[in-house]
């Protein structure tokens, strides 16, 4: 029998380096896509220790949604525009696609999607596809009764970050911003607005965030500072600690997936790990003293 799921499984580890080496300029940079993400997480990954290893069911899924952007994008848009000239709703305006945006001040880089600009009125309309399995669209569309108050806010502030950066590239003054939701399980599509007020929030996050970073002792940005989900040193919902890619060496309380390889179940200190990663890491990793270990509560 061939082994086709490690055939696959190589392609996307090969796809996902092509897609890292874009941002090789980039070093030191952070991704927009990781607007809103645990302060801790945004640490481990600027000072390069060591990610676990993604498991393959993750990686395809993931995988899904990059091949659907790459329908739209890459596809079903350009050939549009081939055809028909414009995009509906948006006749003569022009339309860049995969555009990358930068803010230089908080030293945060990304490609968004789609955005269409209107020279003449100053105007740009954002849109960003986001694919999400029923689970994650019963939260948003589903019974009034079970939708979650806010059910995603790191691509509301990914979204905002990019309008920033529209406005400084374009020089526009207005930017209408829009994720396109695309549920995995049934195929069905909608659009929702965001609010312009994520535009000043993504900016509070990056501007709280490098100051953190800047920090390159671990214990004086953190040894003081509770897990509180929702707020921005923590993540946002308990569960994203099971499957951050620094939950090996993170003493977060809210780890409880089986099978996590935490410091206390092999008997090795939190300390030891950070400190291995550490060394295994980029000498960018700096004169900041090695994180300690934390106790866990
Ligand atoms: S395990 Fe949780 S607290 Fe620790 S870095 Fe990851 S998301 Fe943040």
């Amino acid at each position: 029998m061939i082994d086709i799921e490690k055939v696959y499984h190589w392609y996307i580890k090969t796809q996902n380096e092509a897609n890292r080496e874009k941002y090789e300029e980039y070093d030191g940079w952070l991704s927009a896509s990781s607007a809103g993400q645990c302060h801790r997480k945004q640490w481990y990954k600027t000072y390069k220790y060591d990610e676990r290893p993604i498991e393959r069911d993750s990686a395809r899924k993931m995988r899904l949604g990059t091949v659907v952007h790459e329908d739209i994008l890459e596809k079903a848009i350009p050939t549009y525009l081939t055809m028909h000239g414009s995009l509906p709703g948006v006749e003569n305006w022009t339309v860049y696609i995969e555009d990358r945006i930068e803010l230089p001040d908080v030293k945060v880089v990304g490609h968004l999607d789609l955005v269409s600009i209107n020279p003449d009125s100053g105007a740009a309309i954002l849109s960003d596809f986001k694919t999400v399995h029923s689970y994650k669209w019963r939260k948003m569309f589903g019974h009034i009764k079970n939708r979650d108050k806010n059910p995603s806010i790191n691509y509301e502030l990914q979204l905002g970050t990019y309008a920033l950066g529209v406005k400084r590239k374009y020089d526009v003054d207005t930017v209408e911003m829009n994720i396109v939701w695309y549920n995995k399980d049934t195929s069905t599509m909608r659009t929702t607005r965001i609010q312009k007020a994520y535009q000043t929030e993504a900016l509070n996050y990056w501007t709280n965030l490098k100051e953190t970073i800047e920090e390159e002792d671990y214990d004086k940005v953190y040894k003081f500072k509770a897990l509180v989900p929702g707020t921005w040193n923590s993540p946002v919902n308990e569960w994203e600690c099971n499957y951050c890619q620094f939950n090996h060496i993170c003493d977060s309380p809210f780890i409880t997936k089986k099978g996590v390889s935490n410091a206390k179940s092999k008997g090795t200190s939190l300390e030891d790990k950070r400190r291995a990663s550490a060394d295994k890491g980029s000498t960018s990793s700096g004169g900041g003293s090695l994180p300690k270990a934390q106790k866990s509560k």
